[in-house]
């Protein structure tokens, strides 16, 4: 283990890598970017809505907003991904030198490791052994850094996944505002909202936190933001334009 190594990654554990989290990870940033999508898109297609009963002007404004936001969601998430994929790989290089230069001193540290981890000495030292033998990097880069060195992260499927998660998210408010004026409106704040709920609930359970609340606070953040925007675009519409 690299010095550098060792000191940033002291807190490398076995969840990592785990495919029951990862599957996790996975859904929870899909139903925040789904809950991205609606709320930003939603906010937008009200405030022109509320400037305009043109549908040409509010379905041109919803779609830009729409591939606007899905890029940027996948610029920022790829970004963002190769910097902890780059950290990843170099983890993994630097480990699988140390454990070609000095296997000895690498064994002590499984030793170590394990017997942190409740093994008793003599047991560490079997386990520590077996392991190595078996496939050290592998185990070294999970113990240390809590790496899956199958799974190393993929910026581009994260970009994509982010990306569609927006765009799914995004179609709602996109949607419902293309229904005939009188009852457009309403029927975004409606179906935003409830769409909201889901989301809110959802990702509170992911995390274990209370779903009442979760709920409530992405309802009353996103019915703020539709109020906000429609609110402004009438100022706007009837004032400037
Ligand atoms: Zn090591």
């Amino acid at each position: 283990m690299t010095d550098v190594a060792a000191r940033e990654h002291e807190h490398g554990d076995m969840e990592t890598g785990d495919g029951l989290s990862n599957r996790l990870t996975w859904l929870r940033a899909g139903v925040l970017g789904a809950n991205d999508g609606i709320v930003s898109v939603a906010g937008i297609v009200m405030g022109v809505a509320g400037a305009t009963a043109d549908r040409g002007d509010i379905l041109i404004a919803g779609v830009a907003a729409l591939v606007a936001g899905a890029l940027s969601m996948a610029a920022g998430e790829y970004v963002s991904v190769s910097t902890q994929r780059d950290a990843e790989r170099a983890l993994i290089t630097a480990e699988r030198h140390d454990l070609e230069r000095m296997p000895a001193e690498e064994l002590d540290q499984l030793r170590e490791m394990l017997e942190s981890r409740g093994l008793s000495t003599e047991v560490a030292r079997e386990a520590a052994e077996q392991l190595t033998e078996w496939d050290a990097l592998r185990v070294h880069a999970n113990l240390e850094f809590g790496i899956d060195v199958d799974d190393v992260a993929n910026p581009w499927s994260a970009a994509a996944a982010s990306a569609l998660s927006f765009t799914l998210g995004a179609l709602l408010p996109l949607l419902t505002i293309m229904l005939p004026a009188g009852g457009r409106v309403w029927a975004t704040v409606l179906a935003v909202a409830a769409a909201l709920a889901l989301t809110g609930w959802t990702s509170a359970r992911l995390g274990y936190a209370s779903p009442g609340r979760a709920m409530l606070r992405n309802v009353a953040g996103g019915v703020l933001a539709m109020l906000v925007t429609w609110g402004i675009g009438n100022l706007l519409g009837t004032t400037v334009v």
